[in-house]
């Protein structure tokens, strides 16, 4: 009897270090994205998806500027002065949007590109609320709003994608 239960005890032990053995590497800090059955990284179908549904599935403050297009206050993001190689993401559906080599220090207080990736990668509409007349930046896959694009911005393309550090995910490039 005694021997049995000290199989029993050893076999648990066993199942429970193999649950806690993640396959992530452990320098991998994309977040987990269990919850959301959309997010993909390499599917670049066009999502239709209602807010009913992303309210169900993203973090509030992903929702608010995403869906509901709020604005993060200036300097509050976490990338607006953020300097590593990497590439961003789509933070509600991993479509990949900008590279940090077009990235630029702008006193905005806002992340700041000059292109997106992929032309496709993000579309336009024009934005003529609170008293302004914009172009709103929007993710090519989800729809969700990212910010606006203005004229202002360094050579090559003079742009300035003016973003929400809050719809991007960032992801630091591999170390060589
Ligand atoms: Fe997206």
């Amino acid at each position: 009897m005694r021997t049995l239960t000290l199989i029993t005890i050893a076999i648990g032990a066993l199942f429970f270090a193999s649950c806690g053995n993640s396959n992530k590497p452990t320098n991998d800090t994309t977040p987990d994205h269990k919850n959301n059955p959309y997010y993909s990284r390499t599917d670049t179908t066009h999502l239709h998806v209602s807010n009913t549904d992303w309210k169900r599935i993203l973090p509030a403050d992903v929702y608010d500027i995403a869906r509901a297009k709020g604005t993060e206050s200036a300097y509050s993001g976490k990338y607006w002065k953020s300097d590593t190689k990497g590439m961003y993401y789509c933070a509600v559906c991993g479509n990949p949007l900008f590279r940090s080599d077009a990235k630029f220090a702008s006193s905005c207080g806002w992340p700041s590109f000059f292109e997106s990736i992929k032309p496709n990668s993000v579309r336009y509409e024009s934005d003529d609320t609170h008293g302004m007349s914009r172009t709103e930046v929007l993710c090519g896959r989800c729809d969700s709003h990212l910010g606006h694009i203005f004229d202002d911005g360094p050579p090559p393309t003079y742009k300035r994608f003016c973003m929400n550090s809050a719809v991007l995910e960032f992801e630091p490039d591999a170390k060589q």
